[in-house]
């Protein structure tokens, strides 16, 4: 079996790729490594079953021979990087996944799109059911990324529907671990940086708002369920951790787990931050017979050394 993965040096994209090598695959990987490194795939390039092709899925997709599976997760996907890169993170999620869908049906192959929880917006409703149609500003700075994603999830479905592409959306919520860019921006890496150099923990707003964090492992097996399972042609799926955190919460957690004396400083909140998010995940606990296993406490734990490696090395 073959897999194509768009976004496969991304921290993400680069855990499939292992994921789908152990499970025996033969693995392509493309990344134009706008915001991917390629270090994220040092352990792989030994494989003879994995392939790397740096390019940038916004320009005419075609790969050789036969897939039957195409992973598209190639996007930044940090709110830094896609602020920084606007007009990439809309052609990538739309031209890109124009491509990418349009190789899926060339080829007779299962697509799998990335989506994000972003897709919700500033939910009113909590947790997000896969039904909630969200709360989405559609000029607001994060609409970049947020209007973006849910272009590729209408487009998958036209796919779907017009053409039997046998598609999943997987709606990716906040997910860390190690091989995350300690400078990306996102809270976990941030907080865990900031507190390993003894710097203070920048807080945004008052701390209230909330997140729900997924570790890298338990995401990447809800992936691979999403992405083998047969009978779910069609179908949208949350993957995240359903225990919600307060942000002030997670650094003070962060600091406890790092013995660190850091003190906690407060910041403005950006503009259109979510004021909380939590997935349901009855949907794939149901159907893909996943949920997570991983405590935020227990993932910190399993992270903090790859992240103690890369930000305390001289
Ligand atoms: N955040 C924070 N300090 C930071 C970075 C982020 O308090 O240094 C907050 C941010 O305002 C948001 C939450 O942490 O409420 C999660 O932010 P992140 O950038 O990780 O991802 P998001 O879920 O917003 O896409």
């Amino acid at each position: 079996m073959k897999v194509l993965i768009t976004g496969a040096a991304g921290f993400i994209g680069s855990h499939l790729v292992g994921k789908f090598l152990q499970e025996g695959w033969e693995v392509v990987g493309l990344d134009n490594l706008l915001t991917g490194r390629i270090e994220n795939l040092q352990d792989y390039f030994s494989s003879s079953s994995f392939v790397f092709i740096k390019y940038d899925v916004t320009n005419f997709l075609y790969v050789k021979g036969e897939l039957d599976l195409i992973l598209h997760f190639a996007c930044p996907a940090s709110p830094v990087h896609y602020l920084r890169h606007p007009i990439h993170t809309m052609k990538v999620d739309s031209l890109g996944t124009l491509h990418a869908l349009g190789l899926a049906k060339e080829k007779g192959a299962r697509f799998v799109l990335a989506s994000s929880s972003e897709v919700y917006g500033d939910p009113l409703e909590i947790p997000q059911k896969e039904t909630y149609n969200g709360n989405v500003s559609p000029i607001g700075p994060r609409s970049v990324y947020d209007e973006a994603k849910r272009f590729s999830e209408a487009l998958t479905m036209a796919y779907f529907r017009q053409h039997g592409v046998d598609v999943r959306i997987a709606r990716i919520f906040n997910t860390y671990g190690p091989r995350m860019d300690p400078d990306d921006g996102r809270v976990i890496p941030t907080f865990i940086k900031q507190a390993l150099l003894g710097q203070p923990l920048t807080v945004f707003g008052d701390g209230t708002q909330t997140r729900s964090f997924c570790y890298i492992d338990d995401m990447v097996e809800g992936i691979y369920s999403l992405s083998t399972e047969d009978g779910i042609s069609g179908e949208v799926f949350n993957l995240g951790n359903p225990q919600e955190w307060k942000i002030i919460d997670v650094a003070k957690l962060v600091r406890e787990l790092t013995d660190s004396d850091s003190p906690i400083e407060f910041r403005p909140l950006p503009q259109d931050d979510p004021r909380r998010r939590r997935p349901d995940i009855e949907k794939a606990r149901r159907l893909l017979g996943w949920s997570p296993v991983y405590s935020l406490e227990e993932g910190l734990k399993e992270a903090l050394p790859w992240f103690k490696e890369r930000v305390l090395r001289p």
